[in-house]
This record gives C-alpha cells, structure tokens and sequence, in this order.
C-alpha cells in the first residue's frame, strides 16, 4: 500500500504486514507512521490525503478553544494505538479554507478520511474510551 511521508510528502511502498514495524521514508528516512497526530495544512493538505492508502483521521481545532485543548492528550493517545490509521491535525484558524471545505459548524470536529471521501464525522471533545469506540465503529462498518 502506498504512505505518504508526514515528513517529505514522499510516496511509499509498504507491504500491509511492514505496517505495524515502524517502517522508514526511502526519502528522507524519517518514520512513515508516527505514533502522534501529524499537522495537515492547505499547502499538504490535498497531496497528503489524495495518496495515502491508510485511512486519515483528522482533528479539525484551534487554539482559542478549551475542548480542544481538553481532547488534544486523549486524541495523542489513541494515536499510539492504531498503527493502520493516520492521526493529523488542522487548525483552522491557520488555515481557513481547509475549515471552509470542510463545513466545520463548531470544533472540536473529528473527521474520517478514506482518500478524498469523507467516511465519518463526530463533533465535541471525546475521551480516550469515546474516541476509541467511535473509531472501532467506523472502521468495522
Ligand atoms: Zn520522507
């Protein structure tokens, strides 16, 4: 299946079962799944969804906002535990026409990715446990 880096936004090869070892970017050798949420932005944006082969599960927060803040070590943490899905973050603040295509009505919005089609979407901070549920929900339907 095919990762893009976080780091270089190179495309990899990586064998299904090579996931779960940590494996390197050919480019720039840094790690291809980091086990923390990655920034997404709208200069990456569209490269970095568009080729990745794992699903993207996005965290769309700015700063001014408590839940956010509240929710940003329990998304961190669920991170850790899903070597086959990509943890990023978007800060919409920053990046305002991401915010826009994405219709965000209020954040913190979590917002699951399968390329460029979105599969799931969830409003309000979530605990670890929460999180965890309702992402085991997504990828099993
Ligand atoms: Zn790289």
């Amino acid at each position: 299946m095919i990762i893009v880096c976080p780091s270089c936004l190179a495309k990899n090869r990586v064998p299904e079962d090579k996931l779960g070892s940590n494996p390197a970017c050919g480019q720039c050798h840094q790690g291809l799944i980091p086990l923390a949420p990655i920034e997404l932005n709208e200069q990456n944006f569209s490269q970095f969804i568009s080729n990745s082969d794992l699903p993207v599960l996005i965290d769309l927060w700015a700063d001014w906002c408590g839940p956010c803040k509240m929710m940003a070590p329990h998304f961190a943490n669920v991170a850790k535990l899903y070597p086959n899905v990509v943890f990023a973050k978007i800060d919409t603040e920053a990046n305002p026409r991401l915010s826009a295509a994405f219709n965000v009505r209020s954040i913190p919005t979590l917002v699951l990715m399968n390329k460029t089609t979105e599969v799931a979407r969830i409003s309000g901070a979530l605990r670890t446990p929460e999180l965890q549920q309702w992402l085991d929900q997504q990828l099993s339907a």
